[in-house]
């Protein structure tokens, strides 16, 4: 599933190639993959495009929002008309190998057409995923929690937020979306590993210096996790058609059995909350 710095990543694509073009054409292929109704949408000009946690949203001319959730399997494939390279596609989202091939294919869900002959593919193999219609400024859950790359999100306010679950592993609290939004499971193990913090630590039994390096933690893996253009293997593109390689990068997430990259230490791998978790035994203490 993306996380926050695969939609960063997304939206930062979209920003460059969609803002002030003018939808001229939607094809919903799949009804369940879209909440409203498409023709308010037509000959509407992209304003500007934004992320809130996972959710992406494009907002058109008329005080409308279009909100994206890409969920388990969601793909967002821009194709610029045909007049300019092909490499200049851009390509977010749950990595297939078939999301470089044309397009549309047999997963694509919706289309738009662009007034300058440009499309938006959005892929969905397993239909999870959604797009919404909203009127401007609604349609955000409002139990999410602090945006972590934001001014609102304190060491604090991460202390109070994760003092709700007292009893909880520290690994699996930070993963809650109330608490901070837009942190899943690559970036919860990476914050941990930054924060020199063992993921079954409890909450209730950290102290305020690990609250403080559990926020730079957060932090400082989403930016990396961003700068390396995210996290999906392999087929993972950006907007300049780069790979994204953050998992080469990471310290913890998927590393089970390997030296850590600071100690030498094997890497664990163990189950909290359902979720693989993956610690250095020497350096998260
Ligand atoms: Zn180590």
């Amino acid at each position: 599933m993306p996380e926050l710095p695969e939609v960063e990543t997304i939206k930062l694509g979209l920003q460059k190639k969609t803002i002030g073009l003018t939808i001229s054409n939607i094809e919903v292929l799949s009804p369940k993959s879209f909440i409203g109704k498409a023709k308010d949408l037509k000959n509407k000009k992209i304003q500007q495009v934004w992320r809130r946690a996972k959710i992406l949203g494009i907002d058109v001319e008329g005080r409308m929002t279009l909100l994206f959730h890409l969920k388990m399997t969601g793909q967002l494939i821009y194709n610029p008309s045909t007049r300019l390279r092909a490499s200049s596609r851009f390509i977010g989202g749950h990595p297939t190998p078939d999301m470089r091939d044309k397009m549309p294919n047999s997963h694509t869900r919706v289309i738009f057409t662009f007034s300058d002959g440009s499309h938006l593919y959005f892929n969905d193999q397993r239909k999870f995923g959604w797009i919404k219609i909203v009127k401007f400024g609604e349609g955000i859950p409002g139990t999410l929690g602090p945006e972590p790359l934001t001014k609102e999100f304190s060491w604090q306010i991460l202390k109070t937020n994760l003092l709700r679950h007292k009893s909880m592993p520290v690994k699996v609290a930070i993963m809650d979306q109330s608490v901070v939004s837009g942190v899943g499971n690559i970036y919860a193990n990476e914050a941990c590993f930054d924060a020199k913090i063992d993921p079954k630590t409890k909450v209730k039994d950290l102290d305020d210096l690990q609250f403080k390096k559990l926020h730079s933690g957060i932090i400082k893996s989403l930016t990396d996790g961003i700068a390396h253009g995210g996290s999906s293997r392999a087929h993972f593109v950006d907007a300049e058609g780069r790979k994204g390689y953050f998992l080469d990068y990471a310290f913890v997430y998927g590393r089970d059995r390997k030296p850590c990259k600071k100690c030498g230490t094997t890497i664990e791998k163990i189950i909290l909350g359902g979720r693989g978790s993956y610690f250095c035994p020497t350096c998260q203490q």
